[in-house]
């Protein structure tokens, strides 16, 4: 028996509790693995307080992310013994996750936990530093070098929005970060912001085509906020979408692509092939700063990931939760 967070969803309703499971229930996988930590993504507290539609078959363990260290193995490619970390591929959606004492994976998941980063450390960045790194490098691959001026950074006080703006600024980009908690202000300039600005100024229907600002943009937000970013990029500039806390709508118009070239660049981490996987892993073990640690991430245990998650849903929560779990 091991202790795991499963979601039932039956005629009484949606519940997530903590439960005792058995080995015989967990998926297929040619990877078996001793979780040691997991942490808490807006997709996992979706999924927990069944505020979205995020699991797709129940009983489901949630967890989007882990680390673990294999127990037994069917891939040449992990042995007994190896700690390897996993992000995406639906993993807490359609097939059980970390929020559990063990997980059994598909090798084509996995990555080897890379060099110099610990297993805590790896959860205080989780999916949403990964997809943060994704958005760096999109932006990188549009040709948007520091020189070329500001970085909007939106849903600042998120895990993404946190992660770009200390990955950016440690590049040495000027990083403005667009927050609706301006009293986080001395917090997001810790991270590298060189200037905050509420996001009520970005949130509202605008017009579709505005002045010139941002040499680029790391958007988690979508909807009117990314309407009025696009409006506002400088020529030749590009966007990084990845995310849709205030809503999955986008209501702009062609104005910023055919007039000013602008890219909108859109960025899943879920799916992603896993030489993106490993490039963007080895820039965070590179770009690793231990504020990301202090600062940005704090640990719960496993029976407290259920509240914490509540919290994180009200918006309660600044930066990342990692949920520790195993040895
Ligand atoms: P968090 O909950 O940690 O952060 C979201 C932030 O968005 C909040 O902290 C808040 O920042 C801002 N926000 C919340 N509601 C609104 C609103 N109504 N209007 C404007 N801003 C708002 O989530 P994550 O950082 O983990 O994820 C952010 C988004 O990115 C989510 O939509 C998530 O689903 C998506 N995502 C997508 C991935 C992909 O593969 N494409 C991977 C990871 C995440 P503040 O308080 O500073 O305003």
């Amino acid at each position: 028996m091991f202790k795991a967070l499963v979601i039932n969803k039956d005629d009484s309703g949606y519940q997530t509790a903590l439960a005792e499971v058995t080995e015989d229930q967990l998926p297929e996988g040619d990877v078996q693995l001793d979780v040691l930590c997991s942490t808490l993504n807006y997709k996992d507290g979706l999924a927990i307080t069944g505020k979205g539609p995020v699991v797709r078959r129940f009983p489901m363990v949630p967890g989007i992310d882990l680390v673990g260290r294999v127990t037994a193995s069917e891939s040449d490619e992990y042995k007994t013994g190896d700690l390897a970390l996993l992000n995406g591929f639906g993993v807490g959606e359609v097939h059980w996750g970390g929020l559990a004492e063990k997980a059994s994976l598909k090798s084509d998941w996995l990555i080897p936990l890379p060099e110099g980063i610990s297993p805590q450390e790896a959860m205080s960045i989780g999916t949403a530093g990964y997809t943060a790194m994704l958005c760096v490098i999109a932006l990188e691959k549009q040709g948007v070098t520091p020189d070329k001026g500001e970085i909007l950074v939106t849903g600042a006080n998120g895990g993404v929005g946190s992660f770009a703006i200390s990955l950016l600024a440690k590049l040495g980009y000027t990083v403005v970060a667009s927050t609706g908690r301006m009293e986080e202000e001395a917090y997001l300039k810790s991270l590298g912001a060189a200037e905050v600005m509420d996001r009520a100024q970005l949130s509202e229907p605008g017009k579709p085509f505005q002045k010139e600002r941002w040499a680029g943009a790391v958007d988690s937000v979508g909807s009117h906020t990314l309407a009025n970013v696009l409006a506002s990029v400088r020529y030749g500039g590009a966007v990084a979408a990845c995310g849709l806390a205030q809503g999955a709508d986008l209501k702009a118009t062609v104005m910023p692509f055919i007039l000013r070239g602008v890219t909108l660049a859109g960025v899943d981490s879920v799916m992603r092939s896993k030489a993106d996987r490993l490039e963007a892993w080895a820039r965070l073990a590179e770009l690793k700063d231990d504020r990301w640690f202090g600062g940005i991430a704090h640990e719960v245990a496993l029976d407290e990931a259920i509240d914490a998650a509540h919290r994180l849903m009200a918006g309660e929560v600044r930066g990342r939760v990692v949920v520790n779990i195993g040895e």
